[in-house]
């Protein structure tokens, strides 16, 4: 699957946010956003104008590229958020949060949706005992996600389970670092994400 490949900090400077896109180095002083606030390239420290449709178009891209996601899947998302029952654009951050790479990331098997992303791919988890190597696998409340057992001893994964324990994991899940099981309690609701999005921005985008 395509995927970006630039510079992560820049995305963050792009947008006047922390995505957290690059692991235990969002947290220090080293982060681009501390230190460089502003949009990257030659314009960056100019006065943009902001129109309707660029306020829209830039929430649309802070959460997809939060999630590290493609537009074209991004798209298909919304359309799936759109035909379901509920409010379209918390449906939508109900279906990234429920994303296999979120997932781990937020139980605290890695330190960034990026490495989560190639730790399912290189098929260090399971959901249910079954195998899951797809990122974009969408888990069900009640799921069990474990990490197989011969990869228990994988220093990344260790490390990463030890710093979330300092951060601790959201409500909607629980974890047993002993057994490195984390279970789906339920999805989350707008109330438990608390990112800095309006996602309503995103459904007006995509409305037009
Ligand atoms: Fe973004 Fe992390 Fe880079 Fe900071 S260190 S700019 S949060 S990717």
């Amino acid at each position: 699957m395509a995927r970006y490949t630039q510079a992560s900090c820049r995305l963050c400077r792009r947008e006047g946010l922390k995505l957290f896109l690059k692991g235990e180095r969002c947290y220090t002083d080293k982060c681009a956003i501390e230190r460089r606030n502003y949009p990257p390239g030659e314009h960056g420290q100019g006065r943009p104008k902001f129109s309707e449709y660029s306020i829209q178009l830039r929430e649309k891209q802070k959460l997809r590229r939060m999630y590290g996601i493609l537009e074209s899947q991004f798209r298909r998302y919304f359309a799936m958020a759109d035909r379901a029952r509920g409010v379209t654009g918390e449906t939508l951050l109900q279906i990234l949060e429920r994303r296999m790479d979120n997932i781990v990331y937020r139980l605290g098997f890695a330190t960034s949706r990026a490495e989560a992303r190639q730790l399912v791919r290189h098929g260090h988890f399971r959901v249910n005992g079954r195998k899951v190597d797809i990122p974009s696998y969408l888990v069900r409340t009640g799921d069990a996600v474990s990490v197989r057992e011969r990869s228990r001893q994988v220093t990344r994964i260790q490390e990463a389970l030890e710093l979330a324990q300092r951060r601790g994991v959201p409500e909607w899940l629980a974890i047993d670092p002993p057994t490195f099981t984390g279970i789906v309690k339920a999805f989350p609701t707008r109330a438990d994400l608390t990112m800095p999005i309006n996602e309503k921005l995103v459904v007006e985008l995509y409305s037009k």
